[in-house]
């Protein structure tokens, strides 16, 4: 069986590119290696889409959906005898609605080629995160991406009205609803948010638009202790009326790390505090914005939530604060990192990290770092240890073992924004019962029975 030829004779000559030159791309950004497949099907349509699952399901062969390839949990790794569908090919922004609010896009287009659509027109897409050169929406969807305004507007779920699917045998699932309120029947749309390009490809998405915000305040500061970054949390999302958009801490090792040589940033305050935050709030009117955001920050000074702050006078200023937090590639200056995106309650946060720092070094040796950050909001942390690389395999699982079993007492997730992938599914168990997994195993088989999309992947 020529596959290549079979996929050819479908969606034309350019559509397909051969095992050799899949093998000549990169893997994604973060990846050190190259792809590998049977073939890659780029098609231009829904109905070439639809085309290529058809033959795939008819002839066993299983598919595994790109999109950016921004991902970190192997979600999208292919192997020889697999088929890649990359939506590359599908990257119209379809229309833009400015009264209903909503965009209607294939699902290659970027998260940044929509932003900037969108605000053109005064709209706002308001997920957003540091890969958004190269994500796309469609990927997005699948993974029900997160980012750094999820305390104010939700994860990619809130943002869909409506999405064009493909099933694994052909069948096209047009839902392509706009309507903001739609109780009728069951919502098609979420089982496919999420679920990794396991149920369906997802093709085509209505997205949903805000006004956009014309203003911003921003804040870099120290605290003395984590029970202070809780208060202060509750403190200015209380004072701030509704336009905190975004609370981002940073543990004091995260924060010397990205304000240090060989890091271009500089401290703007001192780097001697335990705890950092990042806080901002969006608005439409600066004077009233900005007097509101001041005073919330002189009261949590006054009363002692805060030791230190500098605030941004400047978009300037802004921007070099929320190059701090993004610089998260500084980590692999001090070796190779074992990377975690987990969920877990607020109250229970700091006794997590604390009892990781302890438990390391018991485990691992002295010879490394513990870097955590994360969307405090949201109850989601960001754990980096960077290894030696010669001990990284060794090292891995232990480390793994360490961070999700300490998750096992309270039900945190092994996931908060990023999925599971290959990397983290024997670790689902974890934040998953095992009535939920057979649920969950039940809708796969339903809608997939032969396991021909992206087979192995979550579980
Ligand atoms: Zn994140």
């Amino acid at each position: 069986m020529d596959i290549v030829r079979e996929l050819r004779a479908l969606i034309g000559e350019s559509g397909v590119l051969e095992a050799a030159d899949v093998a000549k791309r990169s893997a994604g950004v973060w990846r050190p290696d190259n792809l590998r497949a049977a073939a890659l099907a780029r098609p231009t349509s829904t109905e070439e889409v639809a085309a290529v699952l058809r033959w795939c399901h008819a002839n066993g062969v299983p598919v595994v959906t790109h999109g950016g390839l921004t991902g970190l949990v192997h979600g999208a790794d292919a192997g020889p005898d697999e088929v890649i569908l990359s939506l590359e090919r599908m990257r119209a922004i379809e229309s833009i609605d400015p009264v209903q609010r909503t965009a209607t896009v294939q699902a290659g287009v970027t998260l940044q080629i929509l932003q900037d659509a969108v605000e053109a027109q005064q709209l706002f897409f308001p997920v957003d995160f540091p890969a958004r050169g190269t994500a796309t929406l469609g990927g997005m969807a699948a993974t029900n991406a997160g980012g750094n305004s999820v305390i104010r507007y939700g994860m990619t779920r809130d943002q869909v009205l409506g999405l064009e699917v493909v099933l694994a045998d052909g069948t096209i699932v047009s839902s392509l609803n706009s309507l903001i309120k739609n109780n009728t029947g069951y919502d098609l749309k979420q089982l496919f948010i999420g679920s990794e390009g396991t149920l369906g490809v997802i093709t085509r998405l209505v997205l949903r638009l805000r006004e956009k915000p014309t203003t911003e305040n921003t804040a870099f500061v120290g605290l003395e202790g984590f029970d202070n970054v809780v208060q202060f949390l509750k403190h200015m999302d209380r004072s701030l009326g509704g336009t905190l958009s975004s609370f981002e801490v940073m543990w004091q090792p995260f924060y010397q790390l990205v304000t240090t040589a060989p890091a271009k940033g500089r401290p703007p305050i001192s780097q001697d505090y335990p705890f950092y935050v990042l806080v901002e709030s969006q608005g439409s009117d600066r004077d009233l914005d900005t007097r509101r955001f001041n005073a919330a920050m002189e009261a949590a000074f006054e009363s002692g939530l805060i030791v230190d702050a500098a605030i941004a006078q400047s978009e300037a200023d802004s921007a070099s604060f929320w190059a701090l937090r993004d610089s998260v590639e500084l980590v692999l200056h001090c070796g190779l990192p074992v990377i975690f995106d987990i969920s877990l309650p607020i109250a229970e946060m700091e006794g997590f990290a604390a009892r990781l720092k302890e438990e390391l070094p018991k485990e691992i040796g002295e010879d490394h770092r513990l870097f955590i950050f994360g969307h405090l909001g949201d109850g989601n942390l960001h754990v980096s240890v960077p290894v030696k690389p010669a001990d990284y395999m060794a090292l891995r699982p232990k480390i793994e073992a360490l961070v999700y079993r300490g998750l096992e007492s309270f039900r945190g997730a092994v996931s908060a924004e990023h999925g599971i992938g290959l990397e983290k599914k024997a670790w689902l168990p974890v934040s998953r019962s095992k009535v939920e997994l057979d649920v969950m195993r039940a809708l796969k088989t339903a809608l997939d029975p032969l396991n021909v999309l992206n087979p192995g992947k979550i579980f």
